[in-house]
């Protein structure tokens, strides 16, 4: 599966709740398949997704799930850290794992070759780990909701994408619907 085919099928699981969405195709994606208020699309700052979402998961008590790539984790790799020794129980790292930097033209990244983004983040200090392949993420990433513990999935994949659109919607607008959806 690739990651446009991974994001249909979790939609109905992503629905219910805050979802900060990794820059470039992810957004583009998800925004295209189940255009919600609880989206935060990011429209800048690569490698950022799982630290903003990770704020706002310890600045309130709703589940926040973080949309991330291999290739954007890799870029901030001081997350894994920061979010093993602050833990918070509402939060939920999904790291879309295609090897590649999907919307600069999948170049290959070091996660589909020798590094395994879940060895390093157990390694960092996160308890709850779970490396799953593209086809079982539904129940994983359902099950980890219900656990109500911080969990990382690494969900691995092929890489691959699909041509549509950029998001047209104004940033103001994304951030004011979802900082209202935050509050709701
Ligand atoms: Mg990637």
């Amino acid at each position: 599966m690739i990651r446009s085919e991974i994001l249909k099928e979790i939609a109905p699981i992503l629905r219910d709740h805050l979802v900060v969405c990794n820059i470039g195709l992810p957004s583009q994606e998800l925004h295209m398949i189940d255009d919600q208020p609880t989206n935060f699309y990011m429209l800048g700052t690569m490698g950022l997704s799982s630290s903003i979402g990770f704020g706002l998961a310890l600045a309130q008590d709703k589940t926040v799930i973080s949309i991330d790539g291999d290739g954007s984790v890799l870029t901030n790799l001081g997350t894994l850290p920061t979010i093993a020794n602050n833990e918070t129980d509402n939060y939920i790292l999904l790291i879309i794992d295609n090897g590649s930097y999907g919307s600069t033209g999948d170049q290959p990244t070091y996660a589909g070759k020798k590094t395994s983004l879940s060895a390093v983040a157990t390694a960092c200090g996160c308890d709850t780990v779970i490396e799953v392949q593209d086809k079982d993420l539904g129940p994983v990433l359902q099950s980890a909701i219900d656990s109500k513990k911080m969990t990382v999935i690494v969900c691995k994949c092929d890489s691959g994408n699909i041509k549509l659109p950029v998001i047209t919607m104004d940033p103001v607008v994304i951030r004011d619907r979802f900082m209202k959806a935050v509050q709701a």
